[in-house]
């Protein structure tokens, strides 16, 4: 257990492999990917890409524990608060990756629509951070028709004076993608099983051009019990070596896995431009 000092207190974060699973994937995304790095760079007065950037600048150090510790305290404050063991503060950081996925890019999100009235100035944007895919099938085949049919650029009713109007978009440097299953092969859950090399590495919508970047999936606790907590793991797709790694937190490596892989409960796509 790692302990740190912030404001003079004795400070300790657990559970932190759904972050710490986001931000490899982002890591990773900023190292392959130039124009997501200079964007991010010109957006590092936000603590959690500037964590990014020092990670991949300077490694793992005390003050990178110490940046990821704030950023988890206030991430979590709505939720969890730390406990005092003996003088030290301990933050329980589980949480599903739903949650922190939202609250992380809540300002910078994946989508965003723009309804705006010309004949009442009737004005609404609705922001996504997470983009949903209700897929017809159990597989991703259908995943880029959805995403269009669900948030493309159409006309829709004013909610104030029933005209019609264009919905506009406006899709950000990322695309945290859900898919959802059909409700008539839900087994226990909404998660989805993909075949690591079934899952399409790029994607043209919304007008711009989004390359895959890896899956965050969900490990079920092995037990029933109250108490238990699932474990969240992930894949990220190397599109400078074509190379698929996975990494876990627990084991603290990054491993090769081969493009056949089955990967079941995967929650999250992520792709960037
Ligand atoms: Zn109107």
């Amino acid at each position: 257990m790692e302990i740190l000092l912030i404001d003079g207190q004795p400070y300790s974060v657990t559970n932190t492999c759904t972050f710490d699973s986001i931000v490899h994937i982002i890591c990773t995304s900023y190292i392959d990917s130039s124009s997501y790095s200079t964007w991010m760079s010109l957006n590092n007065h936000y603590s959690f890409f500037a964590l990014i950037e020092k990670l991949i600048r300077g490694g793992i150090n005390t003050q990178t524990y110490r940046k990821r510790a704030n950023i988890l305290k206030n991430v979590m404050a709505d939720y969890k608060i730390p406990k005092n063991f003996g003088g030290i503060m301990v933050l329980d950081a589980s949480c599903t990756a739903h949650y922190l996925l939202k609250k992380l890019f809540q300002n910078y999100p994946s989508l965003q629509e723009q309804k705006k009235c010309g004949k009442c100035n009737y004005d609404e944007t609705i922001s996504h951070p997470i983009i949903n895919a209700h897929l017809p099938t159990e597989n991703l085949n259908f995943m880029l028709d959805i995403l269009k049919s669900s948030y493309e650029e159409n006309k829709v009713i004013c909610t104030k004076c029933k005209q019609t109007l264009t919905k506009t978009v406006i899709a950000g440097e990322h695309l945290i993608i859900e898919p959802i299953q059909p409700m008539s092969i839900k087994k226990f859950n909404n998660d989805v099983s993909v075949k690591l090399n079934e899952i399409p590495i790029v994607l043209h919508i919304f007008g711009k051009i989004y390359f895959l970047r890896g899956l965050i999936c969900f490990i079920a606790p092995p037990s029933m019990l109250k108490d238990a907590i699932g474990h969240y793991v992930s894949f990220n797709w190397r599109d400078t070596d074509n190379n698929w790694e996975r990494y876990d937190d627990l084991l603290n490596s990054v491993r090769n896995v081969r493009p056949s892989t089955v990967i079941h409960n995967c929650q999250f796509i992520i792709y960037t431009l």
